[in-house]
Protein backbone atom coordinates (compact mmCIF):
# COMPACT_ATOMS: atom_id res chain seq x y z
CA UNK A 1 0.00 0.00 0.00
CA UNK A 2 1.57 3.45 -1.06
CA UNK A 3 2.62 5.56 1.92
CA UNK A 4 0.38 8.37 2.89
CA UNK A 5 1.00 12.06 4.28
CA UNK A 6 -0.43 15.20 5.06
CA UNK A 7 1.21 17.02 2.22
CA UNK A 8 3.85 15.48 -0.87
CA UNK A 9 7.15 18.13 -1.68
CA UNK A 10 8.96 17.20 -4.51
CA UNK A 11 12.28 19.35 -4.07
CA UNK A 12 14.71 19.09 -1.29
CA UNK A 13 16.06 22.55 -2.14
CA UNK A 14 15.03 25.50 0.04
CA UNK A 15 11.49 26.21 -0.84
CA UNK A 16 10.88 22.48 -0.24
CA UNK A 17 11.88 22.70 3.26
CA UNK A 18 10.78 25.54 4.33
CA UNK A 19 7.40 24.76 3.41
CA UNK A 20 7.68 20.99 5.35
CA UNK A 21 9.14 22.98 8.39
CA UNK A 22 6.22 25.85 8.00
CA UNK A 23 4.02 22.77 8.03
CA UNK A 24 4.88 21.15 10.92
CA UNK A 25 4.69 23.59 12.99
CA UNK A 26 1.06 23.58 12.11
CA UNK A 27 0.94 20.00 13.06
CA UNK A 28 1.13 18.74 9.52
CA UNK A 29 3.35 15.78 8.59
CA UNK A 30 5.11 15.96 5.24
CA UNK A 31 7.25 13.47 3.22
CA UNK A 32 9.78 15.62 0.70
CA UNK A 33 10.86 13.56 -2.15
CA UNK A 34 13.96 14.65 -3.70
CA UNK A 35 14.91 12.99 -6.51
CA UNK A 36 19.32 13.16 -5.30
CA UNK A 37 20.03 14.94 -2.36
CA UNK A 38 18.98 18.00 -0.46
CA UNK A 39 20.16 21.15 -2.02
CA UNK A 40 21.63 19.58 -4.87
CA UNK A 41 20.16 22.40 -7.49
CA UNK A 42 19.85 25.69 -7.29
CA UNK A 43 19.83 25.93 -3.61
CA UNK A 44 23.42 24.21 -3.05
CA UNK A 45 24.39 26.86 -5.53
CA UNK A 46 23.03 30.07 -4.69
CA UNK A 47 24.87 32.82 -3.54
CA UNK A 48 22.70 33.45 -0.58
CA UNK A 49 22.64 37.03 -0.98
CA UNK A 50 20.08 38.39 2.06
CA UNK A 51 19.11 41.97 1.07
CA UNK A 52 15.71 43.38 0.85
CA UNK A 53 15.98 46.39 -1.97
CA UNK A 54 13.72 45.39 -4.56
CA UNK A 55 11.38 47.65 -6.57
CA UNK A 56 8.59 45.08 -6.47
CA UNK A 57 6.77 45.49 -3.01
CA UNK A 58 5.36 41.63 -2.78
CA UNK A 59 9.13 40.87 -2.59
CA UNK A 60 10.55 43.56 -0.46
CA UNK A 61 8.11 42.52 1.96
CA UNK A 62 8.44 39.06 1.68
CA UNK A 63 12.48 39.22 2.03
CA UNK A 64 11.83 41.22 5.59
CA UNK A 65 9.35 38.57 6.84
CA UNK A 66 11.59 36.47 6.26
CA UNK A 67 14.73 38.20 7.62
CA UNK A 68 13.45 38.59 10.46
CA UNK A 69 13.94 34.21 10.69
CA UNK A 70 17.92 35.23 9.29
CA UNK A 71 18.69 37.08 12.03
CA UNK A 72 16.74 34.79 14.66
CA UNK A 73 17.36 31.57 13.80
CA UNK A 74 18.35 29.52 16.20
CA UNK A 75 15.49 30.57 18.07
CA UNK A 76 12.90 30.52 15.51
CA UNK A 77 14.55 27.57 13.27
CA UNK A 78 17.18 25.66 15.07
CA UNK A 79 20.78 25.60 14.24
CA UNK A 80 22.45 27.87 12.51
CA UNK A 81 21.94 29.50 8.29
CA UNK A 82 25.54 31.10 8.70
CA UNK A 83 23.65 34.85 8.62
CA UNK A 84 26.52 36.92 8.16
CA UNK A 85 25.85 40.58 8.14
CA UNK A 86 28.07 42.57 5.87
CA UNK A 87 25.73 45.74 5.02
CA UNK A 88 24.61 45.61 1.49
CA UNK A 89 24.96 48.42 -1.14
CA UNK A 90 22.47 48.89 -4.26
CA UNK A 91 24.30 50.85 -7.27
CA UNK A 92 22.48 52.02 -9.96
CA UNK A 93 22.41 53.73 -13.37
CA UNK A 94 22.55 58.11 -13.12
CA UNK A 95 19.13 57.80 -15.18
CA UNK A 96 17.43 55.58 -12.32
CA UNK A 97 18.05 57.80 -9.00
CA UNK A 98 14.73 58.89 -9.03
CA UNK A 99 13.50 55.15 -8.80
CA UNK A 100 15.78 54.32 -6.09
CA UNK A 101 14.75 56.97 -3.90
CA UNK A 102 11.15 55.54 -4.09
CA UNK A 103 12.00 52.19 -3.75
CA UNK A 104 13.98 53.09 -0.45
CA UNK A 105 11.00 55.10 0.42
CA UNK A 106 8.67 51.99 -0.05
CA UNK A 107 10.97 50.28 2.08
CA UNK A 108 11.19 52.17 4.96
CA UNK A 109 7.22 52.27 5.07
CA UNK A 110 7.20 48.56 5.08
CA UNK A 111 9.74 49.17 8.13
CA UNK A 112 13.04 48.07 6.20
CA UNK A 113 15.97 49.67 7.77
CA UNK A 114 17.40 51.93 4.06
CA UNK A 115 18.27 54.90 3.62
CA UNK A 116 20.19 56.95 0.60
CA UNK A 117 23.35 57.78 0.94
CA UNK A 118 26.16 59.45 -1.20
CA UNK A 119 29.39 58.32 -3.16
CA UNK A 120 31.17 59.94 -0.21
CA UNK A 121 29.66 57.66 2.21
CA UNK A 122 29.95 54.72 0.46
CA UNK A 123 33.78 55.65 0.02
CA UNK A 124 33.64 55.57 4.05
CA UNK A 125 32.40 52.10 4.43
CA UNK A 126 34.02 51.10 1.10
CA UNK A 127 37.44 52.17 1.17
CA UNK A 128 38.66 50.34 -2.04
CA UNK A 129 35.51 50.96 -4.32
CA UNK A 130 35.89 53.08 -7.45
CA UNK A 131 32.93 55.86 -6.75
CA UNK A 132 33.32 57.90 -9.66
CA UNK A 133 30.43 57.07 -11.64
CA UNK A 134 27.75 57.28 -8.72
CA UNK A 135 25.95 60.47 -6.84
CA UNK A 136 23.99 58.17 -4.75
CA UNK A 137 23.57 54.74 -3.62
CA UNK A 138 21.22 52.64 -1.34
CA UNK A 139 22.18 51.24 2.13
CA UNK A 140 20.94 48.46 4.26
CA UNK A 141 22.75 48.33 6.98
CA UNK A 142 21.72 44.93 8.79
CA UNK A 143 21.69 42.94 5.53
CA UNK A 144 23.84 40.17 4.23
CA UNK A 145 24.51 36.93 3.38
CA UNK A 146 23.28 33.02 4.53
CA UNK A 147 24.61 29.70 3.47
CA UNK A 148 22.07 28.05 1.76
CA UNK A 149 22.88 24.28 2.58
CA UNK A 150 22.98 24.91 6.51
CA UNK A 151 19.81 27.10 5.88
CA UNK A 152 18.20 24.07 3.86
CA UNK A 153 19.59 21.50 6.12
CA UNK A 154 18.27 23.29 9.53
CA UNK A 155 14.50 23.42 8.26
CA UNK A 156 14.48 20.06 7.41
CA UNK A 157 16.33 18.93 10.56
CA UNK A 158 13.55 20.79 12.19
CA UNK A 159 10.24 19.76 10.24
CA UNK A 160 11.86 16.01 11.08
CA UNK A 161 11.88 16.27 14.57
CA UNK A 162 8.17 17.08 14.27
CA UNK A 163 7.44 14.27 11.99
CA UNK A 164 7.90 15.43 8.50
CA UNK A 165 9.95 12.78 6.39
CA UNK A 166 12.94 13.32 3.72
CA UNK A 167 13.22 10.86 0.69
CA UNK A 168 16.26 11.15 -1.05
CA UNK A 169 17.24 9.85 -4.27
CA UNK A 170 13.55 9.40 -5.00
CA UNK A 171 12.76 10.95 -8.67
CA UNK A 172 8.59 11.61 -8.73
CA UNK A 173 7.85 10.44 -12.78
CA UNK A 174 4.23 11.10 -12.17
CA UNK A 175 0.76 12.48 -10.71
CA UNK A 176 -1.61 10.44 -9.68
CA UNK A 177 -4.87 12.60 -10.51
CA UNK A 178 -8.87 11.51 -9.78
CA UNK A 179 -11.53 13.91 -11.82
CA UNK A 180 -10.05 17.51 -10.48
CA UNK A 181 -7.75 16.51 -7.92
CA UNK A 182 -4.36 15.52 -7.58
CA UNK A 183 -4.05 12.36 -5.25
CA UNK A 184 -0.08 11.41 -5.43
CA UNK A 185 2.59 10.68 -7.37
CA UNK A 186 4.46 7.33 -8.65
CA UNK A 187 8.22 7.80 -7.91
CA UNK A 188 11.24 5.71 -8.22
CA UNK A 189 10.96 4.33 -5.21
CA UNK A 190 7.07 3.58 -5.81
CA UNK A 191 4.00 4.99 -4.90
CA UNK A 192 3.01 8.01 -2.34
CA UNK A 193 -0.17 9.29 -1.80
CA UNK A 194 -1.45 12.95 -0.34
CA UNK A 195 -4.62 14.95 -1.27
CA UNK A 196 -1.80 17.72 -1.08
CA UNK A 197 1.30 18.10 -3.80
CA UNK A 198 3.54 20.68 -3.97
CA UNK A 199 5.88 21.76 -6.82
CA UNK A 200 9.30 22.58 -5.35
CA UNK A 201 11.63 21.44 -8.00
CA UNK A 202 13.23 24.82 -8.97
CA UNK A 203 14.67 24.36 -12.74
CA UNK A 204 12.90 20.98 -13.04
CA UNK A 205 9.05 22.41 -12.32
CA UNK A 206 7.95 22.78 -15.51
CA UNK A 207 8.53 18.80 -16.00
CA UNK A 208 6.71 18.35 -12.87
CA UNK A 209 3.21 20.34 -14.31
CA UNK A 210 3.92 18.38 -17.39
CA UNK A 211 3.19 15.41 -15.14
CA UNK A 212 -0.28 16.98 -14.12
CA UNK A 213 -1.30 18.38 -17.33
CA UNK A 214 -0.29 21.75 -17.03
CA UNK A 215 2.00 23.98 -19.00
CA UNK A 216 3.38 26.41 -16.39
CA UNK A 217 5.54 29.46 -17.52
CA UNK A 218 8.60 28.08 -16.29
CA UNK A 219 11.77 27.64 -18.00
CA UNK A 220 15.77 27.55 -17.16
CA UNK A 221 18.42 30.32 -15.82
CA UNK A 222 21.65 29.22 -15.98
CA UNK A 223 24.13 31.54 -13.67
CA UNK A 224 27.50 31.23 -12.90
CA UNK A 225 29.16 32.42 -9.94
CA UNK A 226 33.68 33.10 -9.27
CA UNK A 227 35.32 33.14 -5.93
CA UNK A 228 38.63 34.97 -5.97
CA UNK A 229 41.08 35.68 -3.36
CA UNK A 230 41.30 39.53 -2.17
CA UNK A 231 44.98 41.41 -2.05
CA UNK A 232 45.64 41.61 1.79
CA UNK A 233 45.74 45.00 2.06
CA UNK A 234 42.02 45.44 0.23
CA UNK A 235 40.89 44.70 3.83
CA UNK A 236 39.04 41.98 5.94
CA UNK A 237 35.67 42.57 3.98
CA UNK A 238 33.83 44.56 1.98
CA UNK A 239 29.92 45.00 1.62
CA UNK A 240 27.41 43.06 -0.39
CA UNK A 241 26.70 44.85 -3.39
CA UNK A 242 24.54 44.43 -6.16
CA UNK A 243 26.12 46.88 -8.93
CA UNK A 244 23.61 47.24 -11.83
CA UNK A 245 26.27 49.85 -13.56
CA UNK A 246 28.46 47.04 -14.14
CA UNK A 247 26.01 44.50 -14.30
CA UNK A 248 27.37 42.06 -11.43
CA UNK A 249 26.95 41.71 -7.96
CA UNK A 250 29.22 40.77 -5.20
CA UNK A 251 29.58 39.72 -1.91
CA UNK A 252 32.66 38.61 0.73
CA UNK A 253 32.83 35.21 1.49
CA UNK A 254 35.28 33.95 4.59
CA UNK A 255 38.74 33.28 4.01
CA UNK A 256 39.60 36.45 2.59
CA UNK A 257 37.46 35.26 -0.55
CA UNK A 258 34.90 37.29 -3.23
CA UNK A 259 31.82 35.91 -4.58
CA UNK A 260 30.98 37.21 -7.99
CA UNK A 261 27.56 37.06 -10.04
CA UNK A 262 26.86 38.75 -13.83
CA UNK A 263 23.61 39.84 -14.30
CA UNK A 264 23.82 39.51 -18.43
CA UNK A 265 24.64 36.31 -20.48
CA UNK A 266 23.04 33.89 -18.05
CA UNK A 267 21.49 31.73 -20.71
CA UNK A 268 17.80 30.99 -20.75
CA UNK A 269 16.35 27.45 -21.57
CA UNK A 270 18.80 24.89 -21.40
CA UNK A 271 18.33 21.32 -20.49
CA UNK A 272 18.78 21.87 -16.22
CA UNK A 273 21.02 18.93 -16.60
CA UNK A 274 23.83 20.56 -17.71
CA UNK A 275 27.32 21.01 -16.07
CA UNK A 276 27.44 23.07 -12.92
CA UNK A 277 30.92 21.83 -11.67
CA UNK A 278 32.31 24.52 -14.41
CA UNK A 279 31.67 27.85 -15.22
CA UNK A 280 30.90 28.69 -19.21
CA UNK A 281 33.68 29.47 -21.31
CA UNK A 282 34.48 33.25 -20.67
CA UNK A 283 32.91 33.92 -17.78
CA UNK A 284 35.21 34.10 -15.30
CA UNK A 285 37.52 36.59 -17.59
CA UNK A 286 34.29 38.59 -18.13
CA UNK A 287 33.96 38.51 -14.08
CA UNK A 288 37.28 39.50 -13.35
CA UNK A 289 37.09 42.39 -15.16
CA UNK A 290 33.76 43.55 -13.90
CA UNK A 291 35.09 43.33 -10.17
CA UNK A 292 38.27 45.27 -11.33
CA UNK A 293 36.07 47.90 -12.75
CA UNK A 294 34.38 48.53 -9.04
CA UNK A 295 37.31 47.80 -7.12
CA UNK A 296 40.65 48.45 -9.04
CA UNK A 297 43.02 46.57 -6.50
CA UNK A 298 41.15 43.18 -7.65
CA UNK A 299 43.66 43.01 -10.60
CA UNK A 300 46.33 41.70 -7.79
CA UNK A 301 44.13 39.04 -6.42
CA UNK A 302 43.53 35.49 -7.60
CA UNK A 303 40.99 33.16 -8.75
CA UNK A 304 40.23 30.74 -6.43
CA UNK A 305 37.28 28.75 -8.23
CA UNK A 306 34.11 29.25 -10.59
CA UNK A 307 31.00 27.01 -10.73
CA UNK A 308 26.89 27.32 -12.52
CA UNK A 309 24.02 26.07 -11.34
CA UNK A 310 19.92 26.63 -12.58
CA UNK A 311 17.10 28.22 -11.41
CA UNK A 312 13.47 28.17 -13.30
CA UNK A 313 12.92 31.61 -14.32
CA UNK A 314 8.98 33.38 -15.43
CA UNK A 315 8.67 35.38 -18.05
CA UNK A 316 8.61 38.63 -15.79
CA UNK A 317 11.27 36.94 -13.54
CA UNK A 318 9.19 36.76 -10.30
CA UNK A 319 7.80 33.49 -8.93
CA UNK A 320 4.42 31.28 -8.74
CA UNK A 321 3.02 31.02 -5.82
CA UNK A 322 -0.13 29.22 -5.00
CA UNK A 323 -2.64 27.17 -6.51
CA UNK A 324 -2.34 25.62 -9.93
CA UNK A 325 -6.03 25.13 -10.93
CA UNK A 326 -5.60 21.15 -10.47
CA UNK A 327 -7.58 20.59 -6.90
CA UNK A 328 -4.77 19.69 -3.99
CA UNK A 329 -1.61 20.73 -6.38
CA UNK A 330 0.10 24.13 -5.28
CA UNK A 331 3.03 25.43 -6.89
CA UNK A 332 6.49 27.46 -5.28
CA UNK A 333 8.20 27.49 -8.37
CA UNK A 334 10.05 30.08 -10.57
CA UNK A 335 12.36 31.64 -8.40
CA UNK A 336 14.05 33.52 -11.51
CA UNK A 337 17.45 33.30 -9.31
CA UNK A 338 16.62 35.50 -6.55
CA UNK A 339 14.58 32.96 -4.49
CA UNK A 340 16.96 32.20 -1.56
CA UNK A 341 16.40 35.21 0.22
CA UNK A 342 12.31 34.99 0.57
CA UNK A 343 11.88 31.61 1.08
CA UNK A 344 11.35 31.89 5.29
CA UNK A 345 8.63 33.64 4.29
CA UNK A 346 7.25 31.95 1.24
CA UNK A 347 7.10 28.98 3.59
CA UNK A 348 5.13 30.09 5.75
CA UNK A 349 2.43 31.69 3.60
CA UNK A 350 2.07 28.27 1.58
CA UNK A 351 1.40 26.69 4.85
CA UNK A 352 -1.09 29.06 5.96
CA UNK A 353 -2.70 29.06 2.29
CA UNK A 354 -2.91 24.75 2.25
CA UNK A 355 -3.92 24.91 6.11
CA UNK A 356 -5.96 27.77 7.14
CA UNK A 357 -7.13 28.56 3.08
CA UNK A 358 -5.16 32.10 2.98
CA UNK A 359 -1.65 33.18 3.10
CA UNK A 360 -1.26 36.31 6.17
CA UNK A 361 2.05 36.60 6.65
CA UNK A 362 2.62 38.63 3.12
CA UNK A 363 -0.03 38.59 0.83
CA UNK A 364 0.68 36.65 -1.86
CA UNK A 365 -2.03 36.99 -4.23
CA UNK A 366 0.64 38.57 -6.98
CA UNK A 367 2.69 35.63 -7.75
CA UNK A 368 -0.74 33.83 -8.66
CA UNK A 369 -0.33 31.39 -11.93
CA UNK A 370 -3.29 33.42 -13.48
CA UNK A 371 -1.22 36.47 -14.04
CA UNK A 372 0.34 35.17 -17.27
CA UNK A 373 -2.83 33.89 -19.09
CA UNK A 374 -4.09 37.47 -18.26
CA UNK A 375 -1.13 39.28 -19.59
CA UNK A 376 -0.35 40.62 -16.10
CA UNK A 377 2.91 40.58 -15.35
CA UNK A 378 4.45 41.97 -12.41
CA UNK A 379 6.79 45.08 -12.18
CA UNK A 380 7.47 47.50 -9.69
CA UNK A 381 6.25 50.32 -9.45
CA UNK A 382 9.70 52.35 -9.57
CA UNK A 383 11.07 49.69 -12.14
CA UNK A 384 14.37 49.29 -12.95
CA UNK A 385 13.98 46.59 -15.55
CA UNK A 386 14.89 43.26 -15.47
CA UNK A 387 17.40 42.06 -13.35
CA UNK A 388 18.77 39.29 -16.15
CA UNK A 389 19.56 40.07 -19.77
C1 LIG B 1 24.28 30.28 -9.00
C2 LIG B 1 23.06 30.82 -8.31
C3 LIG B 1 23.18 31.91 -7.45
C4 LIG B 1 22.04 32.39 -6.78
N1 LIG B 1 22.18 33.42 -5.90
C5 LIG B 1 21.11 33.84 -5.17
C6 LIG B 1 21.26 34.83 -4.18
O1 LIG B 1 22.35 35.36 -3.97
N2 LIG B 1 20.17 35.18 -3.44
C7 LIG B 1 18.94 34.65 -3.68
O2 LIG B 1 17.98 35.03 -3.00
N3 LIG B 1 18.78 33.69 -4.62
C8 LIG B 1 19.83 33.27 -5.36
N4 LIG B 1 19.69 32.31 -6.30
C9 LIG B 1 18.37 31.73 -6.50
C10 LIG B 1 18.05 30.73 -5.41
O3 LIG B 1 19.18 29.97 -5.10
C11 LIG B 1 16.90 29.83 -5.88
O4 LIG B 1 15.80 30.65 -6.26
C12 LIG B 1 16.47 28.88 -4.80
O5 LIG B 1 17.55 28.17 -4.26
C13 LIG B 1 15.45 27.91 -5.38
O6 LIG B 1 15.18 26.94 -4.41
P1 LIG B 1 14.18 25.75 -4.77
O7 LIG B 1 14.02 24.96 -3.55
O8 LIG B 1 12.97 26.34 -5.43
O9 LIG B 1 14.92 24.97 -5.96
P2 LIG B 1 16.15 23.94 -5.93
O10 LIG B 1 17.13 24.27 -4.90
O11 LIG B 1 16.63 23.83 -7.35
O12 LIG B 1 15.45 22.60 -5.47
C14 LIG B 1 14.61 21.88 -6.33
C15 LIG B 1 14.89 20.42 -6.07
O13 LIG B 1 13.94 19.62 -6.77
C16 LIG B 1 14.56 18.41 -7.09
N5 LIG B 1 13.79 17.76 -8.15
C17 LIG B 1 13.68 18.15 -9.45
N6 LIG B 1 12.91 17.28 -10.12
C18 LIG B 1 12.52 16.32 -9.24
C19 LIG B 1 11.72 15.16 -9.36
N7 LIG B 1 11.16 14.78 -10.52
N8 LIG B 1 11.53 14.39 -8.25
C20 LIG B 1 12.08 14.74 -7.04
N9 LIG B 1 12.86 15.85 -6.90
C21 LIG B 1 13.07 16.64 -7.98
C22 LIG B 1 15.94 18.84 -7.53
O14 LIG B 1 16.89 17.78 -7.45
C23 LIG B 1 16.26 19.98 -6.56
O15 LIG B 1 17.04 19.56 -5.46
C24 LIG B 1 20.79 31.80 -7.00
C25 LIG B 1 20.66 30.70 -7.86
C26 LIG B 1 21.79 30.21 -8.50
C27 LIG B 1 21.64 29.03 -9.43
Amino acid sequence: MAETADAIIIGGGVHGASLAFHLAQRGLKSLVLERRFIASGATGRSSGLVRLHYDLEPESRLAWESFQYFRNWAEMVGGECGFTRTGFLQFVRPQFIDQLRANVTMHQHIGIPSLVITADDVQRLAPAFKTDDMEYAAYEPESGYADPSSTTQTFLDSARRRGARLVQNCEVLGMQIKGDRVIGVQTSQGEFSSAVVVNAAGAWAAQIGQMAGLDLPVTTWQHDTMFIRRPKDLGQTHPTVIDFPNEMYFRPETGGLTLVGLEDANPIGESPEGDTDHSKPGFVERAIERICKRIPGMDRGSLHSAHGGYDGITPDQRAILGPSGLDGFYLACGFSGTGFKIAPAVGACLAELIVEGQAKMVDIAPFRLERFSEGKLLTGKHSYENIWH
